[in-house]
């Protein structure tokens, strides 16, 4: 395989086609709130909840939060999270299907325990939850109390997603994190304990000062607590857009090829340990949710990465929230200030959004199957779609210069990555991606 020359090319972790960087002010909170009136009833639908607060910044983040020491500013974000759930819900012509809740940040574990709870059941009020949904949070181990596990089990989560990036204390003050693996057991045995059986870890390659060893340190302590699922991202350098991450001396990174072999160890350990390999960065026991979904075909993708989830709408609730409907993407304000005064004003906060084009779907399509499935059948795809299947002329050759390089094979219309490809299947996802030649803005490494 050739590969080398695309080991530090930078793209989109396509999350969503097209991506977010192309999402426009065209689409307003006239055009939502028309969208929103359109869903049928029985839409299978599942909510994203952002809570952009945290008690410290790590240095390598790249989600939309902010610095809160005091809970004033959290308490005032809530109350304006709570009337954009009521704005949503009276849009609504039909009662819908929430089939998942996801909430994320930020951590969003920071909200007061009466406080979470009293927002699950104001949901619960405005939107039918199916009684067998998928309630999931993301939660900082390091500030996690007893009363908070207590408040998730109550308000009927059932899924917990653990930060824990690294345990080499050396890569934690690199990044501003400190977090023991004994304080990482205890609130995964808590959580456990309360019934919140399915637990994810998150760990992160690529960091400052990360070697393998220490990759493989942490990857073997994680192995004692025998999560259910694990995601593995590479670190995401840049700090023109974060700040905070200017802190990182950039001679401290690892380069690319210190990277890819941080990656595939990691990968190695968790599916020498029995996980399955769930496309580019996700592994899972083989009887969890996702493993079973891979092997159907049923695997989805959205903004949390890998999904079994595939719902027909995603509302996207919070600051910078970003949903999709069938119509298209939706994306609030990201500013929390101008979030609250646009709910305040009676409005829905749409900062900006996108409407798909029947050329978007094919091409989604195209790319959710590989960066799923690393195979896609593109004649099988193209006839569910009322497109010309000419406009993937240039994609088409593209690939063909790719399986020159060695990174996909033909079966017929079929395009299949070895394995050893792999971790370049966003590349070989972007031939499909009619924006990538005008990037807006810098995307991450492809490994
Ligand atoms: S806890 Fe998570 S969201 Fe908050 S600063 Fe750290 S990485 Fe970012």
């Amino acid at each position: 395989m050739h590969a080398a020359p695309y080991r530090d090319e930078h793209l989109p972790r396509y999350t969503s086609y097209p991506t977010a960087p192309h999402f426009n002010a065209g689409i307003d909170a006239g055009t939502y709130a028309g969208w929103l009136k359109q869903l049928k009833a029985g839409t299978t639908t599942s909510l994203y909840l952002h809570v952009p607060f945290c008690r410290s910044m790590c240095w390598y983040c790249g989600c939309h939060t902010t610095v809160a020491l005091r809970d004033g500013p959290i308490v005032d974000y809530l109350a304006a999270l709570r009337g954009e759930i009521a704005l949503v819900a009276g849009a609504l012509s039909a009662p819908l299907d929430v089939r998942h809740i996801h909430f994320g940040g930020g951590t969003p574990t920071i909200i007061e325990p009466a406080d979470f709870v009293a927002l699950v059941a104001l949901l619960r009020q405005h939107f039918p939850i199916h009684p067998n949904a998928e309630i999931a949070v993301e939660i900082d181990p390091r500030r996690l109390a007893p009363a908070m596990t207590a408040a998730l089990a109550a308000a009927g989560v059932n899924r917990a997603s653990l930060g824990v990036q690294s345990f080499d204390p050396v890569v934690q003050k690199a990044i501003n994190r400190i977090q023991s693996v004994e304080q990482t057991a205890a609130v995964t045995t808590g959580l456990r304990e309360a019934g919140i059986a399915a637990v994810s870890f998150d760990l992160i390659y690529g960091l400052p000062k990360q070697t393998l060893q220490s990759c493989r340190d942490t990857v073997e302590q994680c192995l004692t607590m025998q999560p259910d699922r694990f995601s593995i991202f590479g670190y995401a350098h840049v700090p023109q857009f974060k700040k905070h991450q200017r802190r990182i001396a950039e001679a401290d990174l690892p380069d690319g090829e210190a990277r890819h072999e941080q990656a595939e160890l990691m990968a190695r350990l968790l599916t020498e340990a029995g996980y399955v390999r769930v496309g580019l960065d996700h592994f899972a026991l083989p009887e969890d949710p996702m493993a079973r979904a891979l092997a159907q075909g049923r695997l989805h993708r959205n903004f949390q990465g890998y999904t079994t989830d595939p719902c027909e709408a995603l509302i996207g609730l919070g600051a910078s929230a970003i949903g999709k409907l069938p119509q298209g993407y939706i994306q609030n304000e990201v500013v929390i200030g101008r979030y609250a005064e646009r709910i305040a004003d009676g409005a829905l906060p749409i900062g900006k959004g996108y409407r798909l084009t029947p050329e978007d779907r094919l091409r989604a399509e195209l790319i959710e199957r590989v960066m799923c499935d690393l195979t896609v059948d593109i004649d099988a795809i193209c006839a569910q779609h009322p497109i010309d299947a000419r406009v993937l002329a240039p994609s088409l050759r593209k690939l063909d210069q790719l399986a020159q390089d060695g990174l996909i094979s033909f079966d017929g219309s079929r395009v299949l990555l070895p394995e050893n490809a792999r971790l370049f299947v966003r590349k070989v996802a972007s031939v499909f991606d009619a924006h990538l030649d005008q990037p807006p803005r810098q995307y991450s490494r492809a490994v």
